[in-house]
């Protein structure tokens, strides 16, 4: 009966708590607590009463996604509940969701089953605006540079070199490519333009990566929108606008605090894409929750090539963040489409598939390795796993030397015992030493970092650059970027730019097709093979089951 329950239900009927309850406990200050409603609040980390930030990381990370969900939030938020029930002192740092996975795909992104943040259906949709508050900026910035071209262009901006765009929150494939001020001379200059998603927005990248508001307002002036005619960058200092911009951001830049369904304190704050940006919540949310917990529980995105290869090479060189543990979330149903089984025949026991899936996560797992931090595999328990797969899963990692449970947090919630034994093990290994190394030195020249990447990381045999990206990867070096880290663009699905190529290819070559230099955030993003900044709906979008009933309550989300 529990298992028909979908994933709202149960976030309805969920004891929730008045949010200065939970602060309290966690130990929030009442100066430091704005609320937004009764369930969600601010936390201003200026006016927060806590040491500085000591506790320790533990970073939630995958196999390589599938169609069949792995269930890394939900593993992060169960996780944290069984630390907490534990008797550690533990605080969640996630990121927000964006709406336009919500409508086409995904559905939610607040875990799923009894390990949930609540309240699910406001985080879902427009939580506390930040989301709002990034667009209006990215947006603005943009209005201002083609009013500045329109009244004169005294900056000499070259509109055919325009690196930045507008955005919105919304998978809306027809806004990709559009022409701009057409109309006449009173409607500004004619331009092609075209639309990103929200979460692939440089604005949003610096907004995670900034450490406080003076560092916000530092890295929004370094943000390189365009060139001129003669192909030099254009900031948005020289522009002189980035004092606006973090206008617009000052109070989305504080963290927001919501709770589990077990009444642990979660911060849910920022939310790049982990295969077109670099995919973890907000530097300041984490260090926040490193100032109030001893433990913290945070999540990258897709799998561990992608979102947790960025948060150590990435996140974890701005600040002292490193984790102490890596989980690494596998599912049974997942290793077996890794295996070639197909996506309706994943319920059959099948120890072959699994044999030969099971490539996929030790790939993950030895790179994890390759940054000195000890992976632990979380395998969440689905009800059609039989106890002979768990079981030789099990036996698989032990055989590999690496540390395993198998958590139920989704059936049981990490408030009850599904996930006592992988908590058991992550703290096992949060007390352990670690040698925590980036994978790369920022010395080395971009093209060699991105082949440490694709080569230690992918297991490509190499990369190749388009024509277009090596003129690119010449004006980085003449413009004094070569410094900076790399941010791969790929495909969530494959180690390899091809999203067909499951399981642990080998014998391929990543191909660049563009480097952008995004120097507010600090990095260069690689876009690799055909991955989008802009995604498109699926044919039966989730937007077709959603509704309200006649009492208010929401309907169909997820
Ligand atoms: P990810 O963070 O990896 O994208 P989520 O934690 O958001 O994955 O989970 C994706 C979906 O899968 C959610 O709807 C969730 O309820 C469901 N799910 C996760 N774990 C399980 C499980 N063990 N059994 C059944 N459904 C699950």
């Amino acid at each position: 009966e529990r298992n028909s329950l979908s994933d709202l239900d149960i976030a309805r009927q969920a004891d929730i708590r008045p949010i200065g309850d939970i602060a309290a406990t966690a130990g929030i200050n009442a100066e430091a607590l704005e609320l937004y409603g009764r369930y969600k609040a601010k936390v201003d980390p200026a006016r927060l009463d806590a040491p500085a930030p000591a506790g320790k990381v533990v970073l939630v990370s995958a196999m390589s996604p599938t169609p069949a969900g792995e269930g890394k939030s939900t593993t992060t938020v169960g996780l944290a509940d069984s630390l907490a029930r534990a008797g550690h002192k533990v605080m969640i740092a996630l990121r927000e969701p964006s709406l336009g996975p919500i409508l086409g795909m995904k559905g939610g992104a607040t875990g799923g089953g009894y390990s949930q943040v609540l309240p699910m259906d406001e985080i879902n949709l427009h939580f506390t605006g930040d989301f709002h508050a990034v667009t209006s900026a990215n947006n603005a910035l943009m209005a201002l540079v083609d009013n500045h071209i329109y009244q004169g262009n005294e900056l000499n901006i070259d509109p055919r070199r325009m690196t930045f765009k507008r955005v919105l929150d919304m998978n809306d494939r027809s806004l990709r490519e559009v022409v701009i001020g057409l109309g006449g001379p009173a409607q500004g200059v004619p331009r092609q333009d075209g639309f990103d998603i929200t979460v692939a927005s440089e604005i949003m990248a610096v907004f995670c990566l900034a450490t406080d508001l003076a560092d916000l307002r530092d890295r929004l002036g370094k943000i390189t929108f365009g060139y001129t005619y003669d192909r030099a960058p254009v900031t948005v200092a020289d522009l002189g606008v980035q004092g606006a911009l973090t206008l617009l951001l000052k109070e989305a830049i504080k963290p927001n605090l919501v709770q589990t369904i077990a009444g642990t304190p979660a911060l849910v704050h920022g939310g790049p894409f982990a295969n077109i940006a670099h995919g973890c919540n907000s530097l300041i949310a984490t260090q926040t929750a490193r100032r109030l917990a001893d433990i913290v529980v945070t999540e990258a995105g897709f799998g561990a090539d992608l979102g947790a290869e960025k948060y150590m090479d990435i996140k974890a060189r701005l600040a002292d963040v490193a984790p102490s543990a890596v989980v690494v979330v596998a599912t049974v149903r997942a290793l077996k489409m890794h295996g070639g089984v197909a996506k309706d025949k994943l319920t059959a026991p099948d120890l072959e598939a699994l044999l030969a899936g099971v490539d996929n996560l030790r790939r993950h797992l030895r790179n994890v390795e390759k940054f000195g931090v000890t992976p632990v595999v979380a395998i969440n328990r689905f009800a059609t796993d039989t106890q002979e797969e768990l079981d030789w899963l099990l036996e698989w990692c032990a055989t590999e030397g690496v540390e395993a449970a198998v958590a139920d947090v989704w059936g049981r919630g990490g408030g009850g015992d599904g996930g006592d034994e992988l908590a058991a093990k992550v703290a096992a290994v949060l007390s352990a030493p670690n040698s925590f190394r980036h994978l790369y030195s920022l010395d080395l020249p971009v093209e060699e970092k991105i082949m440490s990447i694709v080569q230690e990381i992918y297991g490509a045999d190499g990369v190749d650059f388009s024509v277009p990206a090596l003129k690119r990867l010449a004006d980085i070096k003449k413009n004094g970027w070569a410094g900076l880290p790399v941010c791969m663009a790929k495909t969530q699905y494959s180690f390899s730019d091809d999203a067909s190529r499951l399981g642990a290819p080998k014998g391929f070559t990543i191909h660049v097709r563009d480097l952008i230099p995004k120097t507010g955030a600090g990095f260069i993003v690689a876009l690799t093979g055909a991955v989008m900044t802009m995604p498109g709906l699926p044919p039966v979008p989730a937007a077709m089951r959603m509704d309200v009933d006649d009492a208010g309550n929401p309907v169909g989300l997820s």
